[in-house]
């Protein structure tokens, strides 16, 4: 393969062509498989139908004249009423369900006036005399140039939405088509640049058997509303619209993030057969995912969810978990943009405890800094290393006013149903005894100010950093119960950045040195007889469950939409055949080792 022809599969995303060549995308007959993000779970096979193929990125540069510049501006300001106005009918026809997306599109329609975006467009336009089009692309790519330098990954994601909103000015500008959903008269899979809400709002659903975009990730708006709807997505597929021709044949494998197009005869053949494999297990899977969650030899487990809003109680219900096992609480922080009050934390956690009562709830104290930072925090906190810095539990033992309002918050939810307290990234003795302070504080104020309220509740802790599994027996005698935070444990232990894709190859949970740190804190809690669960993604993996089985584990909790193949999985295995199991793995030093014997004793189930 040519250099040339590398650089081309490597630009335009292309993985392979079936015979083995490389596929140039110029024959729209050949079979070519484009790489992209999974979006929405699930396989479609259909016909394309291809919506705004050019996009907004031709917009043409030309002069104003210096008595034209008030009706350019005008122009202008109508574009973005118009634009605007369609975010604005969108939110009004969802319903409460989807009250996160309209929270969303809310946020995306204050930035139509955003000083930055608005106020400058109408300055180039004046100063520098040139059409709406031009000035809008030009504002545009400096709010990106000066995003793309910022190092707070919030901030930086947030260039996504000034994107999505500067199109949407941009198609009035230009007078872009809107989408002729209404000509589709067929079920086809929408091919598109991108899909605004105003878009989506448009489409009649039913007819609309998956999403392929060239932009857009996992939470774009087309993303979301996939998921909500269970049609497979994939996305950020770099220039599909340009690859696909109407009505040719299309695959879109929302499980692995790729579409094919135009497949060969075995490939249909192959996906049909996958397709209709995959739409089998979901229909079993939910059939079944009110049943009990119980080995082969009668153990039972104990499957719950983690979950960061309370819209997502729907999904703690719809996939039967037996409650949340760990529920993030600094999303609430963060969607408001301020530090919460008292009040307004127990308004939330209330609300969730009275949907979902009488299940258990796991509160877990606010986890920030770190990766979370909260943007209204930035100037206070300037950190090289913000991983290894002022995150979690030890910002809250910093700004007590902060923790002491969340836990009295806790607690008086706690009246009202079954609620238990979990304390993130504690690290070493002191950090427990300074929260047990703090707790015994919250009480006191609780008690002046004669609210109604619960402490009298389990106490956990996460153990997520190295230094609380070796000291784990002494971190017992402090609380009732462990939760094990894997994704922060192999960060910490592994000393692999989370977020890092050049050490990801690094991160992988069958690490043997992160099975033993598993027993190591399974066996600490059942010497001081207290209850251990797993929360971190480790949990939710139906590779990982032999192992943490034979383990000792019996409490996972994780993404709900996990909790259905792992009950299933449980129900086809064995505790004590997991034991003797995990008695040879534990003597394995490669992860490799580890893996392939996993695979060769439990392939076929994992298959299945
Ligand atoms: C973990 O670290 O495994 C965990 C569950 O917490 P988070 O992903 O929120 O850090
Ligand atoms: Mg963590």
């Amino acid at each position: 393969m040519s250099k040339s022809q590398k650089e081309l599969i490597q630009k335009e995303n292309i993985m392979i062509k079936k015979n083995g060549g490389v596929s140039s995308g110029l024959s729209p007959k050949e079979e070519i498989v484009i790489k992209g993000i999974g979006g929405s779970p699930g396989i479609c096979i259909g016909k394309a139908y291809i919506v705004d193929r050019e996009g907004v990125d031709l917009v043409k540069r030309y002069p104003v004249l210096e008595d034209d510049v008030p009706a350019e501006i005008n122009r202008f300001k109508n574009a973005v009423k118009r634009a605007s106005d369609d975010y604005s009918s969108v939110i009004n026809s969802l319903n409460s369900d989807f009250s996160h997306q309209i929270d969303i599109l809310e946020a995306h329609l204050a930035l139509f006036k955003d000083k930055m975006l608005y106020g400058k467009t109408i300055d180039t336009i004046k100063v520098e005399k040139i059409n709406a089009e031009w000035a809008l692309k030009k504002v545009l790519r400096h709010v990106k140039h000066m995003f793309m330098k910022l190092s707070d990954p919030y901030l930086k994601s947030r260039v996504t939405d000034i994107v999505q909103v500067s199109e949407q000015v941009m198609r009035h500008l230009i007078g872009a088509q809107d989408i002729k959903i209404s000509d589709i008269n067929k079920r086809v899979i929408l091919v598109a640049h991108d899909l605004s809400p105003a878009d989506t709002s448009q489409i009649q659903l039913e007819l609309i058997k998956g999403f392929v975009t060239d932009r857009g990730g996992k939470d774009s708006h087309t993303g979301i509303i996939a998921k909500a709807l269970g049609i497979p997505a994939v996305m950020g597929l770099g220039n599909a619209t340009h690859k696909v021709e109407n009505d040719d044949i299309v695959i879109v494998d929302g499980i692995s993030g790729i579409l094919i197009v135009n497949p060969e005869e075995d490939t249909l053949f192959a996906y049909e057969e996958r397709r209709a494999i995959y739409e089998e297990r979901q229909a079993i899977r939910a059939r079944e995912s009110h049943l009990p969650a119980v080995t082969l030899d009668g153990h039972k487990f104990e499957l719950t969810a983690n979950i960061e809003l309370v819209e997502e109680v729907v999904s703690v219900r719809d996939n039967a978990a037996k409650g949340v096992g760990l529920f993030r609480t600094e999303f609430l922080y963060i969607d408001l943009k301020r530090f919460p009050s008292e009040d307004e934390l127990f308004d939330k956690y209330k609300e969730v405890v009275d949907l979902l009562s009488p299940m258990s709830i796991t509160f877990r104290t606010l986890d920030i800094n770190g990766d979370k930072v909260l943007p209204y925090m930035k100037n206070n906190i300037d950190e090289e290393n913000p991983a290894l810095g002022l995150r979690a539990v030890r910002f809250c033992l910093k700004r007590p006013e902060i923790f002491i309002t969340q836990i009295k918050a806790i607690f008086r939810a706690a009246a009202f149903g079954n609620i238990k307290l979990l304390i993130p990234m504690i690290s070493c003795v002191e950090e427990i005894i300074q929260v047990k302070e703090i707790i015994a504080r919250s009480i006191i104020e609780l008690k002046q100010e004669e609210k109604v309220f619960n402490s009298d509740i389990p106490l956990g802790i996460m153990i997520e950093v190295p230094s609380a599994v070796i000291i784990a027996e002494d971190l017992a005698e402090y609380v009732d119960f462990f939760s094990i935070g894997t994704n922060d444990l192999i960060q910490y232990s592994m000393a692999i950045d989370r977020r890092n894709r050049q050490v990801a190859h690094l991160y992988n949970p069958m690490n043997p040195a992160i099975i033993r740190m598993v027993q190591m804190v399974v066996n600490a809690a059942r010497k001081k007889n207290i209850d251990v669960v797993m929360c971190g993604e480790m949990a939710g993996e139906p590779f990982n469950l032999p192992v943490l089985m034979g383990l000792g584990l019996t409490k996972l909790s994780m993404n709900p939409m996990s909790i259905p193949v792992i009950r299933q999985m449980v129900t086809r295995l064995n505790v004590d055949e997991s034991k003797e199991f995990v008695d040879r793995v534990i003597k394995m030093g490669r992860v490799s080792d580890i893996v392939n014997l996993v695979k060769e004793k439990y392939g076929k189930i994992l298959s299945d």
